[in-house]
């Protein structure tokens, strides 16, 4: 089915009244309606699951999917519910196996439950939440693409084909807070092992250590070639 633009707005502005009521506080992000010429995926998929809220409709992804194909085409496979409800706290329901599930539901079917509490354990991201708007258009400076490894946000893992990347913003020196001159998009996967080990550049290459702990992992000839150079440096002055 489809929707007109007037439609579109009016589900939209209903879904950011909940929103600030309701779901702000516990740190779901409201996405954005429109990005440079158009709607954003995520706000689609949130207005057309919100359709005739609170009597919500049961929909197939493949329901999904045609719908946010008027807008993007090319698009073969929305990703969007699942990941607007586990990453995003979004409570919307899921008949996929693994995911929050109802008995009402078959597997690639969505409906969403309710606009006044955020999906049951939902944790945000503290750092997304404090973030902002910046964020967003710091994502979109990427391409939604991740710094390190280029893994697309919302599709499949370069290197783990099942696993959909989620961005995440990794510090650039793991000293300084997250503010926007000290941030890049990364993925999971290369977030998380990170360690604040490393110092980042703008293009996600690492240009230096931010902790003496990586240089335990050194091999002998190596961690002797580093103590050599630091006691020239600083041997005299102990
Ligand atoms: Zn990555």
């Amino acid at each position: 089915m489809t929707m007109t633009d007037d439609e579109i707005r009016t589900i939209y502005h209903m879904i950011e009244r909940y929103h600030a009521k309701y779901l702000a506080a516990a740190g779901v992000a409201l996405p954005s309606l429109e990005r440079g010429k158009g709607y954003t995926r995520d706000a689609l998929t949130l207005v057309y699951l919100a359709r005739d809220y609170p009597d919500t409709h049961v929909v197939s992804k493949e329901e999904l999917t045609s719908f946010i194909l008027e807008f993007f085409p090319g698009t073969t496979d929305v990703q969007q519910a699942r990941h607007l409800a586990a990453q995003k706290g979004w409570y919307i329901l899921s008949g996929t196996r693994g995911d929050l599930t109802s008995r009402e539901l078959k597997a690639g079917e969505y409906q969403l439950k309710a606009l006044e509490e955020p999906y049951p354990g939902f944790r945000p991201q503290r750092r997304q939440v404090a973030a902002g708007d910046w964020w967003e258009a710091m994502k979109a400076d990427y391409d939604y693409c991740c710094a390190c490894c280029g893994s697309r946000e919302g599709r499949p893992h370069r290197y783990w084909k099942n696993t959909v990347t989620v961005l995440q913003m990794g510090h650039r020196d793991p000293r300084r807070p997250l503010t926007p001159d000290n941030t890049i998009p990364q993925c999971e996967k290369c977030n998380r092992p990170d360690r604040n080990w490393w110092l980042y550049d703008q293009n996600g290459r690492v240009v230096g250590l931010s902790s003496a702990a990586p240089v335990l992992r050194c091999d002998d000839a190596l961690r002797r070639e580093i103590w050599a150079l630091l006691d020239e440096e600083f041997g005299k002055k102990r």
